[in-house]
């Protein structure tokens, strides 16, 4: 009798990604399937909407409890793109009280669902610069909020809480308080921040925060816009059948919403124990960067960043063809910004720091972002360095430093 083959062992891919899209969480899949199951219009008065209704709450719940939130205040979108162009308008209620803004003010770092999604006229927007570690210039800021006041116009402050591409973190409180003094208005962007560092609204004092649910391992399309439960922009994005108070009309995606609730659960409740073993894991894989690659340098190093995220520079690469590199070796990883569509264009957020740190643009071409999460280990680490020192020196015909 012939033995039957043995098949290979499937080989571990290193998925170091979370920023782009984080893994599904298993609890997160579960409370998926199971509303899916259930099926429902949250809308309906009968007993399958009733039950889809009560998912839907327990849902915002969770999601508000990692924000320290009242559930009132938080509305459900498609992702965090949705919910930055749903708030960044003029014309907004702040706690039942109408206010309106008359220049949007960004950090030079935000993210594209901000700088572009935003509902100003263009001539209204203004960039404010970022230092060599991509954090904002608050002394900028108080300088422009001083002259503004002076002419009398009120400003609205979007300021990420993390970002994407280096994970650097913004002092988002105390930007606030500079706005609030001169009675402007603040959205935060905590789409990278929730779920991997504490962040609450009141910690935050942003007036306005969004959070992406496939960024903390929920569903892919669903978001939240959270605020004070008598906040929001008066010109709806999406106006209709009154859903989410009235604030985002359209039947909501009760699954995905689910999902997002229970990932928000999930990333909440190990928050520490996961920030602290993913700090320990990025220190493996940037010592080991650092030591083995001769020239490379991590982006932002000097700032106070997210445990997951290292945005590694190797001189003289071209990002792309490393990022296809580490792809073939099983080893998934993003070049600068490629959250949207596969596109790999430079980075503004590197070019900005650049700018400020008195570096060549070029001299971040070749910037790979290592982002890890809740599903990575010792052995992906392990798997990502020991790849790039196969393809760097290969690439650049630069040695490896032997370990
Ligand atoms: N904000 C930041 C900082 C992001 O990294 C992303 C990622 O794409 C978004 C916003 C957009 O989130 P979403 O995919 O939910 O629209």
């Amino acid at each position: 009798m012939s033995e039957a083959p043995i098949a290979p062992a499937p080989r571990r891919i290193a998925y170091l990604d979370h920023n782009a899209t984080s893994p599904l969480r298993p609890a997160a899949r579960a409370a998926f399937l199971e509303a899916l199951e259930g099926g429902g219009n949250a809308s309906s008065v009968h007993a399958d909407g009733r039950a889809a209704r009560a998912r839907l709450e327990r849902a915002r719940g969770q999601v508000a409890a990692l924000l320290d939130a009242d559930p009132r205040g938080v509305t459900f979108t498609s992702g965090a793109t949705e919910a930055a162009s749903a708030i960044l308008h003029p014309d907004l209620e702040i706690a039942g009280r109408p206010v309106t803004c008359d220049v949007l003010l960004v950090s030079a770092v935000e993210h594209p669902c901000v700088l572009s999604g935003h509902r100003f006229p263009t001539d209204k927007v203004e960039l404010i610069p970022v230092d060599g570690e991509g954090v904002i210039d608050l002394k900028a800021l108080e300088n422009r909020l001083a002259a503004l006041a002076a002419m009398g116009l009120r400003p609205y402050l979007s300021l990420m809480a993390a970002n994407n591409e280096t994970g650097v973190l913004q002092p988002v409180a105390e930007a606030s308080d500079l706005v609030h003094a001169v009675g402007g208005v603040v959205h935060c962007d905590a789409v990278q921040a929730a779920g991997r560092v504490n962040v609450s609204l009141a910690a935050l004092k942003a007036d306005f925060v969004t959070l992406s649910a496939h960024k903390m391992g929920g569903p892919q399309g669903a978001g939240a816009l959270v605020a004070h439960p008598d906040s929001r922009a008066r010109v709806p994005l999406m106006a209709g059948g009154g859903q989410e108070r009235g604030r985002r009309g359209g039947t909501q995606n009760v699954p995905a919403m689910v999902g997002f609730g229970a990932a928000a659960a999930d990333a909440g409740t190990r928050l520490e124990a996961e920030a602290m073993r993913l700090t320990g894991l990025r220190r493996r894989l940037e010592t080991g960067i650092v030591e083995r690659l001769q020239d490379a340098w991590v982006a932002g190093a000097g700032a106070v960043r997210l445990p997951n995220t290292t945005c590694a520079v190797f001189p003289g690469l071209k990002a792309e063809t490393l990022v296809i590199a580490l792809d073939l070796a099983h080893v998934r990883v993003s070049a600068g910004s490629a959250c949207s569509s596969g596109k790999v264009g430079s980075s503004h957020v590197l070019a900005a720091m650049a700018a400020a740190s008195g570096l060549a643009p070029e001299a971040t071409s070749g910037a790979v972002r290592f982002s890890l999460g809740w599903s990575s280990g010792e052995e992906d680490v392990d798997l990502a360095l020991a790849a790039l020192c196969r393809a760097v020196p290969r690439l650049s015909s630069r040695p490896a430093r032997v370990a």
